[in-house]
């Protein structure tokens, strides 16, 4: 019997021998897997909103927008581009390289290794493989042992529609995939935490293996005086929490200009109620949280003597209500880790440059968000500070926008997906220059001699 490492090298070594043969080269395979996909989504719509439900009781409407919705959107840029995305570049060349021709070749880089988390666990499985494909590479996803039925469903739809030597899945958890990691791939691509994402990187580096690191951290939504209120309350309750807040770029913690604090509050706290309903905590139009290692960790920041709003819990059902928490400082717990959870920590600034030092102080996040009507100050704001990428007068929209490269800075990851960022991820830029051999330069060899007109032009 084979041992799990020889399982995974042969698996690898096909995968390998699969783009080595060519087989992947051609637009016209490639642009068939992703309409492949596309026919998988419909194919198995039910199913897919069976095991979103089971895993983490999402409504509807964010499996339609956040889950199949996003996949689609990505799917179809990735279409209509793909012709021109694999073009060779024409670029132009020096005086110096007079008769020659330069272009940058998009060349599949082999094998690619896609680690995706739980809390989005079909967008964020397909979303990079898509770009992956699209790129001519062959892919093995290992989903999130936390999110089973929908692995378990994403490995029955993978195996049923593509051949086990292109696109696979191996399906475990931190056992499997250490030994996993141990395999030389061309890419690794991994969504998760940054203390995960060190460990990758790690065993990446055994092998040279590049990767891409989709990592989280603690994202701000700065609320200033000028702010449009009602605006700004709905879009940053739907950012925080949709899927619970479970959610790489909800908003971490709100930051509000102190004058304006009162009326914001008493707008989100509508606001929960006119988007996610009441009763919540019965789990009727609102994600469970995913685990009960979470749930716990999650309750305890449940102070009540912070609480403005929510605060209720269902343990069985592993829901927490929306909630609020006034009056926090930088010092408490819930402002030391990423809280990842329907609680929102409210803290109150005076002059928004004070703001702004703070946030600057601490690691970069993945997302932040601007609320304020003063043009000079949005900019300021976005250039003062430096974040994976974010919105001004939004929260989250920004990833849904194909065209905007999506990823994170500092701790919070390194390299960027989306569009034809992910294509660009996926591909070696081989640069090639094609010379004439009409004439041939004296001056570029030992002992030619420089045309003076040549050099100063
Ligand atoms: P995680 O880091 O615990 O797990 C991610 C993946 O890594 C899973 O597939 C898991 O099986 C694997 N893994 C876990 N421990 C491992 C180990 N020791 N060795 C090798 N592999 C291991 O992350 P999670 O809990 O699934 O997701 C939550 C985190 O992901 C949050 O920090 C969140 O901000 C981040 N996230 C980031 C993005 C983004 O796009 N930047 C998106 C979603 C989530």
């Amino acid at each position: 019997m084979m041992t799990l490492q020889e399982n995974y090298q042969q698996i690898v070594d096909d995968h390998r021998k699969y783009v080595e043969q060519g087989n992947t080269v051609d637009y016209t395979f490639r642009k068939h897997q992703l309409e492949k996909i596309k026919k998988i989504l419909k194919d198995y719509e039910t199913e897919i909103y069976d095991v979103l439900k089971k895993d983490l009781n999402k409504p509807d409407h964010e499996i339609i927008t956040t889950e199949i919705g996003i996949i689609h959107t990505e799917l179809d840029f990735t279409i209509k581009n793909l012709r021109y995305w694999m073009q060779p570049e024409k670029v132009a060349s020096p005086l110096t390289h007079k008769g020659s021709k330069s272009f940058i070749m998009k060349e599949p880089l082999g094998v690619v290794l896609v680690i995706s988390p739980w809390n989005y666990p079909l967008q964020l499985s397909l979303v990079p493989i898509i770009g992956a494909l699209a790129a001519g590479n062959s892919v093995v996803l290992k989903p999130s042992e936390h999110a089973p039925h929908t692995s378990d469903l994403l490995a029955r739809m993978i195996e049923e529609n593509f051949d086990p030597s292109y696109f696979s899945v191996i399906q475990g958890a931190v056992e499997e995939t250490t030994e996993l990691l141990k395999q030389r791939f061309d890419h690794i691509f991994f969504t998760g935490g940054s203390a995960v994402g060190k460990i990758v990187m790690r065993a990446a580096s055994e092998h040279l293996t590049p990767v891409t690191l989709e990592l989280g951290g603690k994202s701000p939504a700065i609320v200033d005086e000028d702010a449009n209120i009602q605006i700004a309350a709905k879009r940053i309750v739907w950012g925080k929490y949709t899927n619970a807040g479970q959610t790489c770029v909800a908003p971490d913690y709100l930051l509000v200009q102190e004058s304006v604090k009162f009326k914001l509050l008493k707008a989100m706290k509508k606001q929960i109620k006119s988007i996610f309903g009441k009763n919540l905590s019965q789990g009727e139009n609102f994600s469970k949280i995913i685990n009960e290692d979470h749930f716990k960790r999650l309750v305890a920041f449940l102070n009540e003597d912070h609480i403005v709003h929510g605060g209720e819990y269902n343990q069985e059902k592993l829901i927490i209500e929306p909630t609020i928490l006034d009056k926090i400082d930088w010092e408490d717990p819930i402002m030391q880790e990423e809280i990842f959870g329907p609680i929102l920590p409210v803290l109150q600034f005076e002059n928004i440059e004070d703001a702004l030092s703070l946030i600057k102080s601490k690691e970069k996040p993945l997302a932040l968000y601007y609320f304020g009507e003063n043009p000079r100050m949005q900019s300021q704001v976005m250039e003062y500070v430096s974040f994976g990428g974010g919105a001004i007068n939004d929260t989250f929209f920004h990833l849904a926008n194909p065209y905007l490269p999506f990823g994170g800075v500092g701790q919070s990851g390194m390299g960027s997906y989306h569009g034809k960022a992910s294509f660009d991820t996926f591909s070696h830029q081989k640069s090639v220059l094609k010379q004439t051999t009409k004439f041939d330069f004296p001056f570029r060899y030992t002992g030619g001699t420089v045309s003076s007109n040549i050099l100063k032009k």
